[in-house]
């Protein structure tokens, strides 16, 4: 199993991939890898001849030092996991510098909107941390296909759109949510719920799915309003925002059209601990 962290190591295997015109299928992750993030490296082994597992906790793309500081990072055990599913997954763990250089600084982005609904509102900067590390990563590993979850839906789209901008040649592929039997999508974050906490969270899915089951029949307003009920007087689970948005823009509806594609969003505090999750409605 090949663990580098440096740049130059990456990129010589890279060049010798791209020479024999091997397809590189890449998955960047932030670590403390579970059931999910190996769902989409399984596809990414099913489909490249090449595997390349990047694990970078990006300080660009974090609100808040709690938040960066308190984010759990486990390598020996991702490693293994990853060594589990093969042994020939190529895994990228750098420190900062390798990836940013001398500088650690995002730059600013433009993605036509989208930056600026539901987690764009509430976590400024957020995207352009994300655009900006994964343009660096792609450069490095240079992918034929890059796979994203769908559980940050919203990012998703984001990086469609970077790779427009920044004219890469790389295919962006979505993931279906990964979810625990409750239904609780599964995060790296849900390792620092308490038993409360972790009791009360499969609400959130549970709540989406009651949105989708409505959505034929009850507006978006009522919706919503039926949606701040449901954690009005939840002492564990804090609503941050609901919404029902349009797939290709991300701007949130009052009224549905036909023929159009939407789907719901929410983000919920647990504590101190934020959760998102998200589901197509038609
Ligand atoms: P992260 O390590 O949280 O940055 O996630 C790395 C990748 O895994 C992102 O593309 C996420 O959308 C994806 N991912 C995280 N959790 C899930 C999940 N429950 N189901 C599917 N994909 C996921």
């Amino acid at each position: 199993m090949k663990v580098y962290n440096k740049r130059l190591d990456i990129t010589t295997d890279v060049a010798t991939f791209k020479q024999q015109n091997k397809t590189i299928g890449f998955v960047p992750t932030m670590g403390a890898l579970h059931n999910g993030h190996l769902a989409l490296i399984k596809r990414a082994l099913d489909e490249n001849e090449v595997v390349i597992a990047s694990i970078f906790v990006n300080p660009t793309q974090f609100n808040t030092t709690e938040d960066l500081v308190n984010y759990p990072r486990t390598l020996d055990s991702d490693v293994e996991l990853l060594s589990r599913l093969s042994t020939d997954i190529i895994v990228f763990a750098p420190l900062p510098n390798e990836v940013y250089g001398d500088e650690m600084k995002s730059i600013t982005y433009d993605f036509k909107g989208l930056e600026h609904e539901m987690e764009g509102k509430f976590r400024p900067g957020h995207f352009n941390g994300v655009g900006t590390v994964l343009k660096h990563l792609f450069t490095i590993v240079s992918p034929t296909r890059a796979y994203f979850g769908e559980k940050d839906f919203q990012q998703l789209q984001i990086v469609k759109k970077l790779v427009e901008i920044e004219k890469m040649s790389v295919k962006i592929i979505g993931c279906p949510i990964y979810r625990e039997e409750s239904g609780l999508a599964l995060s790296s974050r849900n390792k620092r719920l308490n038993e409360i906490q972790y009791a009360a969270a499969p609400l959130i899915y549970k709540t989406l799915k009651q949105v989708k089951k409505d959505f034929g029949t009850k507006s978006a307003t009522l919706l919503s309003e039926w949606v701040s009920e449901q954690f009005k007087n939840n002492t564990t689970l804090v609503l941050e925002y609901f919404e029902i948005a349009k797939v290709s823009d991300l701007k949130s509806i009052k009224r549905k059209q036909e023929h159009v594609k939407y789907r719901a969003f929410i983000a919920v505090f647990a504590g101190k601990i934020r959760l998102i999750d998200n589901i197509a409605l038609n």
